[in-house]
């Protein structure tokens, strides 16, 4: 049967562990992909150009608005969050099912201009526990880590416009309930291409 690819916004606090969510769960779903953003942020160690973000300037970040070539952009603590257009569609086109880690602001953005968005937040433990993974983490400076905990408390506020919710307990259960999200909204029949359904009802008569 033909389906349609979809897009998944993972959103939730820094430290919340989205990373290694996406991390253990692409390698085990078929036509799952990962959506390349594009940051003005600095790498921190360990991350690769074109794996974990595209990193440019903020000029080529002005170009990039320029040209209309993000389907959405945010400014996220001091630095500018995009995603790149061509990317996406090419992969839905395909089939694929494209995942993307993308903070609120981006989110609504994209929910606004695609409906069949699907919106999961992923939540930490507790807050003690966010704390804790952001200062053993160790990658980013005190001020921003103060930063980006304030954000966390206000973006709570948005989980009402998310469709899911996950806890991040323990990575393989968040991966297992990622999972069945996924194959849940795979299928939905707003997704099916109706005629090969009524092709089929018409040989079962
Ligand atoms: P970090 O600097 O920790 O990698 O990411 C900071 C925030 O930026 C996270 O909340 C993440 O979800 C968000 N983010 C990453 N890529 C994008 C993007 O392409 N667009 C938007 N709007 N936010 C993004």
């Amino acid at each position: 049967m033909n389906l349609q690819g979809f897009l998944i916004v993972l959103s939730g606090p820094s430290g919340a562990g989205k990373n290694t969510l996406m991390n253990t769960v692409i390698p085990n779903i078929p036509n799952l992909q990962y959506s390349v953003s594009a940051t003005t942020r600095k790498p921190r160690q360990g991350e690769h150009n074109g794996e974990d973000y595209f990193f440019v300037t903020d000029e080529e970040f002005d170009q990039l608005i320029a040209d209309d070539e993000l389907l959405e952009w945010a400014n996220f603590c001091g630095n500018r969050y995009g995603t790149p257009k061509f990317f996406v569609k090419e992969m839905i086109d395909q089939g694929k099912t494209v995942i993307m880690d993308v903070d609120i602001q981006g989110a609504l953005q994209i929910k606004e201009k695609i409906q069949e968005v699907v919106l999961v937040f992923l939540l930490p433990p507790t807050w003690d526990e966010l704390r804790n993974r952001l200062t053993k983490r160790g990658k980013d400076p005190q001020e921003a880590i103060r930063q980006r905990l304030e954000r966390s408390y206000e973006e709570l506020r948005h989980i009402i416009d998310y469709d899911y919710f996950i806890i991040n307990d323990k990575v393989e259960k968040a991966a297992e309930r990622l999972h069945t999200i996924i194959n849940a909204e795979w299928c939905r029949v707003a997704r099916a291409d109706l005629s090969e359904i009524q092709t089929l009802g018409s040989h079962m008569r």
